[in-house]
């Protein structure tokens, strides 16, 4: 080997080992909790994406069921997926499965490329959604997330989930068709355990989120989940909700916002504010406990208003 052949070597050595030796990947720190039998979560945190959270703000779930992993939402990153990976196979040897994803929300789908593509599932419109849409919310969460997003892209689910009863070893699932967070919801009743998988048309002690929303169609949504009594109820957001009587603490807590959104709303834009001042308004006490409150309102009346100022006009007589 002549003099340039062995420098050449080194420089592919370094370069090599510069690129193993960079920072530590992001670590999520996952800790998955039981919740049912088989049943596991991972809370995410109350709060926006940020450098510190790494887009960990989403809860993600999955169900041992004997014959293989059940997968409900894969999380916001590739390093998120990949680590969600590694904590179920600290809990069980079964294989995954299915892995779905609820909506087309960027927190809920950019772990997928750390399951097996033919895996993936969702509903029609959802798959539609993250691939035409997908591309622009990773850059997004680029931004917003930093480090931890590193060398994510969009893997768009490859198999249509239809609504219905489905079973995976021990347990009877069923898929709902929704909508009212966005165009197409997916949730997952687990009949077997009374386990309720709501994705994000529930947010449990954090503000919801609006960039899609339609409320009408998501209150007859909350309405359906209610009706089917629900023993536990996973939420995108937020704490699990147990039922309690009738009532499940956070579909009622995401129920109230919502109204109080849609007349706030319509009330101001009754009045004739402006944008600008409706972001303004001093926040109810109902509402003030919700976490990141400010700016997610502030972010609803950029989404909603707009509507609300055209409804107003075709009722001018409600005051
Ligand atoms: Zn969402």
């Amino acid at each position: 080997m002549n003099r340039l052949s062995l420098w050449m070597l080194r420089l592919i050595l370094l370069a090599v080992l510069a690129t193993t030796a960079t920072a530590a990947d992001f670590d999520y720190a996952l800790k998955p909790r039981q919740i049912a039998e088989g049943t596991w979560v991972l809370l995410g945190r109350n709060e926006d994406f940020t450098f510190t959270n790494g887009g960990n703000i989403v809860n993600t779930a999955f169900v041992v069921t004997g014959a293989g992993v059940l997968v409900i939402d894969t999380g916001p990153s590739r390093l998120y997926g990949e680590q969600l990976r590694r904590a179920i196979a600290a809990i069980t040897d079964e294989s995954i499965v299915k892995a779905l994803n609820t909506h087309h929300h960027p927190d809920h789908f950019l772990g997928n490329q750390a399951f097996p593509a033919q895996l993936i599932s969702a509903l029609p419109p959802a798959i539609r959604g993250i691939a035409t849409e997908g591309r622009g919310f990773t850059d997004n969460l680029y931004r917003l997330s930093g480090d931890a997003m590193k060398g994510t892209e969009v893997v768009v689910p490859s198999q249509p989930i239809e609504p219905g009863e489905f079973s995976i070893g021990g347990h009877r699932f069923e898929a709902f068709s929704l909508d009212g967070h966005t165009a197409s919801d997916l949730v997952i009743y687990d009949h077997t355990t009374g386990v309720l998988f709501a994705g994000d048309l529930v947010f449990n002690g954090r503000t919801p989120t609006t960039p899609h929303a339609r409320i009408g169609r998501w209150l007859a949504s909350l309405d359906r989940l209610d009706a089917l009594a629900p023993r536990i109820v996973v939420p995108g957001h937020g704490e699990i909700s147990e039922l309690v009587g009738s009532n499940i603490g956070a579909i009622s807590q995401t129920r109230n916002y919502l109204h109080w959104l849609e007349s706030t709303l319509l009330r101001a834009a009754q009045r004739g504010l402006d944008m600008t001042e409706v972001m303004t308004l001093p926040l109810p006490p109902e509402v003030r406990g919700l976490a990141v409150i400010e700016p997610e309102f502030r972010r609803s009346v950029g989404h909603l208003y707009p509507a609300a100022e055209q409804d107003a006009l075709a009722h001018p007589h409600q005051h």
